[in-house]
């Protein structure tokens, strides 16, 4: 939940991080769509961070460059780093903003971070670390690869954070918002999902440098496992906006009683007869 405000005259300040990098129109229409809802920062990777999903740095020094980005609503105030989106978070809350964010919103991605994506996605794990650090946090994609236009999910963006500087969120849960690329009108209205199963199949090609040693580059195909209509995959492919509630504690909460007996209740079985047998 975001911290209760102490003085009321202050507009809430909202920190917009994201992995594409503090260059990319994602960005900036996201910032342009909080100016209307308080104070914006934005404090994001200087080069493109996708696909780095949770990394962190930790063996190399972390730099910060202040400076103002142009946006669709004018220049905005912000810092460009050298780390991950993670990092951009914990810098940017820790260090560069002058208080504690009430919100931290990420984005918006050139593509879509739907099904497995998510884990991938280092535009989740900016919202996911701000989660972490008990601020609310929502992340925004693009469902385009193409130079899109942002306008559209600039206006959903407005929207659905609107909804949450009213209401807040459950502790723990951060948002996760995909977006169908098509014009604001014919956007077909918000549904709540959860993440679709799904899983990319890769193929390597081997290729030999100059050295003659063998080196590797990465291709894949995603492929969707789920038929199921609550998918975020699914509302994106009718037109919705796909709105996904994750957590960061990955425990499967609904197996704890099953591997207890599996694993804990042998495993005192076994000390028993143990001691059983030491014993006579
Ligand atoms: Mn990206």
């Amino acid at each position: 939940m975001a911290d209760t405000p102490t003085d009321n005259e202050q507009p809430p300040l909202i920190l917009v991080a994201n992995d594409d990098g503090i260059e990319s129109p994602g960005i900036k229409q996201l910032a342009a769509a909080m100016q209307a809802l308080g104070e914006v920062h934005v404090v994001a990777p200087r080069n493109e961070q996708s696909a780095v999903g949770h990394a962190i740095t930790v063996r190399d020094p972390v730099r910060a460059e202040p400076r103002e980005i142009d946006t669709p609503a004018g220049r905005i105030e912000a810092h460009a780093v050298t780390g991950t989106p993670a990092d951009c978070i914990k810098l940017a809350a820790n260090q560069l903003l002058p208080r504690r964010p009430a919100l931290v919103v990420s984005g918006i991605n050139r593509g879509p971070n739907t099904a497995v994506n998510v884990i991938y996605s280092g535009t989740v794990s900016a919202a996911t670390e701000a989660s972490i650090l008990g601020i609310d946090a929502v992340a925004f994609s693009l469902c385009s690869w193409e130079d899109a236009d942002y306008v559209p999910a600039g206006r959903i963006a407005a929207r659905v954070i609107g909804h949450v500087l009213n209401n807040g969120l459950p502790p723990g849960v951060l948002l996760n918002v995909n977006i169908p690329c098509r014009p604001y009108d014919e956007i077909r209205g918000l549904r709540v999902t959860r993440q679709a199963r799904s899983r990319w199949e890769e193929s390597f090609s081997e290729r030999t440098d100059p050295f003659d040693r063998p080196y590797y580059w990465m291709s894949g195909e995603f492929v969707n496992l789920d038929e199921g209509e609550q998918t975020d995959l699914a509302a994106v492919e009718d037109g919705f906006v796909s709105v996904t509630p994750l957590q960061h504690d990955l425990t499967a909460h609904a197996h704890l009683d099953d591997l207890h007996e599996r694993f804990e209740d042998a495993e005192a079985e076994e000390a028993a007869k143990h001691a059983e047998n030491s014993s006579s």
